[in-house]
């Protein structure tokens, strides 16, 4: 099934002088877009293989079931699977899926207490938006950079020595990792930054990245948008990395949900699915919502659909739960109407965010997680501007613990969680706490 993108607020430029000029857009066909932009199907192969071999034994056995995808046609999920589960096949897949994930933790165990608490806090420094274009990409890096977890896998585990990439002049893994050791430990000799020296450096990789991208396909006509450039970068990555690392990275970051449409006869309708960012649709508005507010209505819809079991069709409660959620959570707010206008509406971010409470009790069995659910909000990729025109900025919580503010190469100190006068949040990252 084919999940259409949301569109968000296209291209953006930096206003230096503080004026929106309008940048011309092109007019995208879905058709026409790469795969990777019709859902985030990179993660399909992270270690649900073996479900793939009962399903297609389920499949043998059971007509198709239109499963209805609610969720795709507003978010950016992309279905992992439809399986038309009697509880037997659901008990096998739920335990290799609590197997998979137990995997995945034992090896990211080994980085998930990774901070940035050494890094001078001098070394936070803004990039040059050298082809005016940039904001999108800087403001998301600056959020990445910041990223613990990110850092510290790709800076141990994808030495240059460990890169399997033929031409390693175009693994976009060695290359943000050259990023984000130019970023944090280019020191000038006796201390300080050395604009002509490690800030050179900085700057030159940078432009590497972008040379990089556009080889990799990345092409900025009407998708300069930073959760289509971090789902690009994703599935780059996970071109370039060993399974073995990219699958820590992917259960890092990434979400799996359980779709489940109960029938009265007993049968239930289960579809699982994985997405590296949360997506939230902010329309209709929710008067005063809350963050929270707008991810619970998402989770849950009343649909049409017709029964594989005893083929009655009417109207149904689909209700979506998390088998597993991640330690760095990224939400994107969909600001797009139907009409494709930008969607202003405010919903505060919180510093803290409990998703205990839309964990799936039932799936894990006895390998369920108890610990609560709690996020802690880290950075903030904002907007500002229409549509077709704008501005991205990124507040961003640093190594000691204060935030500050990125607009290109400027760089200031700010509140924590702070969005800027007339900017709106697009991308929040948050931790998860323990
Ligand atoms: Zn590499
Ligand atoms: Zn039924």
């Amino acid at each position: 099934m084919s999940v259409s993108p949301p569109a968000s607020p296209k291209r953006s430029h930096p206003d230096e002088d503080g004026s929106d000029r309008p940048v011309k857009q092109q007019k995208v066909d879905e058709r026409d877009l790469p795969s990777h932009f019709k859902g985030l199907k990179q993660t399909q192969r992270s270690g649900l293989e073996k479900v793939e071999t009962l399903k297609s034994l389920k499949r043998s056995l059971e007509p198709e079931e239109d499963v209805p995808d609610f969720y795709g046609g507003r978010t950016k999920i992309a279905k992992l699977d439809d399986i038309n589960a009697d509880e037997e096949t659901r008990r096998v897949r739920v335990a290799n899926w609590a197997n998979t994930i137990r995997r995945k933790k034992e090896v990211a165990k080994t980085i998930i207490n990774a901070d940035l608490a050494s890094m001078p806090v001098e070394q936070q420094r803004g990039f040059d938006n050298f082809t005016g274009v940039l904001c999108y990409r800087i403001s998301l890096f600056q959020a990445l950079l910041h990223v613990p977890l990110l850092v510290t896998l790709l800076w141990q585990y994808h030495l240059p020595s460990a890169c399997t990439a033929e031409d390693r002049t175009k693994c976009l893994a060695c290359t943000f990792r050259s990023l984000i050791v130019a970023y944090w430990k280019a020191k000038a000799p006796g201390g300080g930054v050395d604009h002509r020296g490690p800030g050179l450096a900085l700057s030159s990789i940078f432009k590497q990245i972008h040379v990089l991208l556009r080889s990799r396909g990345w092409t900025e006509q009407g998708q300069a948008d930073p959760d289509e450039q971090l789902t690009f970068i994703f599935r780059k990555l996970r071109e370039d990395l060993p399974t073995s690392v990219y699958s820590v990275l992917d259960s890092l970051f990434a979400s799996y949900t359980n779709q489940k449409i109960p029938c009265a006869c007993g049968h239930s309708s289960i579809t699982t699915g994985t997405q590296s960012q949360m997506t939230v649709c902010l329309s209709p508005k929710i008067s005063n919502g809350t963050l929270l507010q707008y991810i619970t209505r998402g989770l849950s819809d009343t649909v049409t659909y017709r029964c594989a079991n005893c083929h009655s069709e009417k109207a149904r409660r689909l209700t979506r739960t998390f088998d597993y959620l991640p330690e760095i959570l990224c939400v994107q707010l969909s600001r797009l109407d139907n009409m494709g206008r930008k969607i202003n509406t405010v919903v505060q971010i919180p510093d803290l965010v409990d998703l205990t409470r839309l964990r799936n009790e039932e799936s894990m069995g006895k390998e369920r997680e108890e610990e609560p659910l709690k996020y802690e909000l880290t950075s903030i990729v904002q907007h500002r501007g229409g549509n077709s025109s704008g501005h991205y900025t990124c507040s961003v919580e640093g190594p000691d613990g204060r935030w500050k503010m990125f607009n290109d190469s400027r760089v200031s100190n700010t509140g924590k969680g702070a969005v800027g006068n007339n900017f709106t949040p697009m991308l929040c990252f948050f931790k998860r706490t323990r």
